[in-house]
């Protein structure tokens, strides 16, 4: 088997000379500002090895990536009843697309496209005013990476809030099914605040570890979820983390993954690995370009497709 650190120092090498490396995303002026050239992995193995390489310590928008955070926590609240209201099956249309929601009565496919994501952080809302909720979705994640300076970045939360015409719209809909509890804008504005949480591709692959290692944090010692939920949660990410792209990323990488509109891929080998890359340039399904092709060359290097060699 090659050498961890040594295939992490080639593929950000190699990435960083690619001249194909996507479009950011422009729909939220805060995230059309980030320098596309930036390129960052990090990976915490389950024998306690971290290789970094890259822009590993410059913190990025996690973006949709928060949204793994969140079902964790949902799930945590209220247990498999949350399927009652949200789905488990892969979308195949675009993670903001309103067309699905109106065929399907206003339950959304699954947790990671927006209208779902949306729906678990009503969930989360339950008994809270939004910012003890978002507090505890912060807490969660500071506490998975075992680290108090990951932030909020608010900057990033008001130009999303100031743009997100059709977040307010997926809210609205799913508010006239009553899918939604809790008032429209507490859901909103607690969806743009946890989206917007920054962090570096090596606290998110630390983050990422309780996944790849059955809910045990090995910090700690304490499960934050039991084998069974973060099987599940795995089994949700390849089939869903990439929205329209899930196909193709499972056929290449073959890792459970998710992917954010900050360019930012949290991917899971179980009992192996949790692994974060972060470029920000974007393909056309709004996945990192090149962060999947980074994890396509780490799984195949590693021998760690969970469909095998
Ligand atoms: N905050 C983004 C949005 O709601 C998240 C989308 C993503 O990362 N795919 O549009």
């Amino acid at each position: 088997m090659p050498d961890l650190h040594d295939v992490v120092d080639e593929i950000a090498e190699k990435m960083g000379q690619r001249e194909d490396r996507g479009a950011v995303a422009t729909y939220i002026p805060q995230l059309a500002r980030v320098d596309p050239r930036h390129f960052g992995i990090a990976v915490a193995t389950a024998d306690g090895t971290l290789a970094c390489a890259g822009d590993s310590e410059i913190p990025f928008s996690i973006q949709s990536i928060s949204k793994v955070f969140t079902l964790t926590l949902a799930l945590g609240v209220v247990g498999d009843s949350l399927w009652r209201r949200v789905g488990r099956e892969p979308s195949g249309n675009a993670f903001n697309s309103i067309a699905q929601l109106e065929l399907e009565k206003g339950v959304p496919r699954n947790p990671f496209i927006n209208a779902g994501a949306l729906a678990v952080t009503d969930v989360i809302l339950s008994g809270h005013p939004p910012r003890e909720a978002l507090g505890e979705i912060l807490r969660f994640i500071r506490f998975a990476a075992q680290d108090d300076s990951i932030f909020i970045d608010e900057a990033v939360a008001r130009s999303e809030k100031a743009t997100g015409f059709r977040n307010a719209a997926l809210a609205n809909f799913m508010k006239s099914f009553a899918v939604l509890q809790h008032p429209v804008d507490h859901v909103l504005g607690t969806y743009f605040h946890h989206c917007a949480i920054a962090m570096t591709c090596r606290q998110l692959a630390l983050a990422g570890r309780f996944l790849a290692q059955s809910g045990r944090n090995p910090d700690t010692g304490f499960s934050l979820v039991s084998p069974e939920r973060a099987r599940r949660i795995n089994a949700l990410m390849l089939t869903c983390g990439h929205y329209d792209g899930s196909g193709e990323f499972a056929f290449r990488v073959g890792l459970p993954g998710k992917s954010g509109v900050g360019g930012g891929i949290l991917a899971i080998a179980p009992g192996r690995a949790s692994i974060a890359v972060w470029s920000p340039g974007l393909d056309a399904a709004g996945n990192s370009h090149l962060g999947r092709m980074a994890l396509e060359i780490l799984a195949h290097k590693m021998k760690w497709s969970i469909f095998g060699d």
